[in-house]
């Protein structure tokens, strides 16, 4: 299922093919026509994992789309009224946001003509800019998506949303180095909602003394999501295999180098999915169809009974279930 990396990739995709990530530095003037409007929206189906808010995307028509984000593994779209300016102010533009859960099987597509249906293809919404129109298409075999909106006003103050979800392992400024009103927004938003920073120590620190009661094993603790977002259950593998560290080891045995090399695994594991693409191993694919290609530089997810990659171990990656869920890991070297 799409975990941070591939959620990620879709959001990067939909920045670019709708020219978001393209704009002038914070103060400038800018032509807020140049952002793309909500034209209309067309449903296959009234359901997916809940009720599609209908109505309420619906009432969208006529409001521009603002800024595309992500937080753990749920897309965020921010629409509202074009700004004339860049920077903070923008954030006083923004009307609702729709939230986007990939579920198991959701993929995105960015297409430039009325989308011919497919099978599984359950809704589109066209959004046009001065010069061309854009076709956002939803497609999810299985259905465990789910679309919903929020109107802003729900969303300032304690957000709800995200109250039990762990700091991002990577800061989101990272990410943003292109797109600056998405990262004034950011910025303006980690002041208003449940979007813990991490500590000035960074991951590491944060990590060491997150674990220091937790009983529960090392991989349970991370796949949570509450210590830190986003690693599932292949970035999970792969990261503690990185970190030479067993899956079934208590969190609270954790010695502070060793949540220092756990902090490494895991940022140097998210970024190297983000930069191949994301994962596919069936059904993901990005904006413009394309499969993630992560899955060739798995050391550990999915490689039972090879021979572990690390140099000079002689064990084989095996595969057991944990809490109902497949684990990779080398009884040789992670320890
Ligand atoms: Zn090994």
């Amino acid at each position: 299922m799409p975990e941070l990396p591939e959620v990620e990739t879709v959001r990067r995709g939909l920045v670019t093919a709708l020219g978001l990530g393209l704009r002038p530095t914070g103060g400038e003037e800018l032509d807020g026509s140049s952002l793309p409007r909500v034209e209309e929206w067309h449903f296959c189906r009234e359901t997916l994992r809940y009720p599609l808010p209908i109505d309420r995307l619906r009432a969208l028509e006529g409001r521009r789309l603002l800024a595309v984000e992500r937080r753990s593994k749920y897309l965020l779209l921010y629409f509202g009224t074009a700004p004339s300016v860049w920077g903070e102010s923008a954030l006083a533009h923004v009307t609702a946001r729709v939230l986007i859960h990939l579920g198991m099987t959701g993929v995105l597509r960015v297409l430039r003509q009325v989308p011919e249906l497919a099978k599984h293809d359950h809704l589109w919404l066209r959004l046009g800019t001065e010069n061309r129109d854009f076709y956002l298409l939803y497609n999810d075999v299985r259905r465990f998506g789910f679309w919903d909106i929020q109107a802003w006003e729900e969303l300032s103050g304690e957000e709800a949303q995200f109250s039990r979800t762990g700091p991002e392992p990577i800061p989101l400024e990272v990410y943003r180095e292109q797109a600056p009103l998405s990262l004034a927004l950011s910025l303006a938003i980690s002041g208003t909602s449940s979007r813990p920073a991490l500590p000035g120590d960074g991951l590491a620190g944060h990590l060491y003394r997150a674990s220091r009661k937790v009983g529960r094993e090392l991989k349970s603790w991370l796949l949570e999501g509450k210590a830190v977002c986003g690693v599932g259950n292949i970035y999970c593998s792969e990261s503690l295999w990185l970190a030479g560290l067993s899956p079934y080891r208590k969190a609270h045995s954790l010695a502070e180098s060793e949540a220092g090399d756990l902090a490494v695994a895991v940022q140097q594991t998210i970024s190297a999915a983000i930069k191949a693409g994301g994962t596919t191993l069936k059904d993901f694919r990005s904006t413009d169809g394309k499969p993630g290609y992560f899955r060739q530089e798995l050391k550990a997810y999915g490689r039972a009974g090879e021979p572990c990659l690390r140099a000079n171990c002689t064990g084989r990656i095996e595969r057991k279930m944990q809490a109902q869920r497949a684990t990779f890991c080398c009884p040789i070297c992670q320890n």
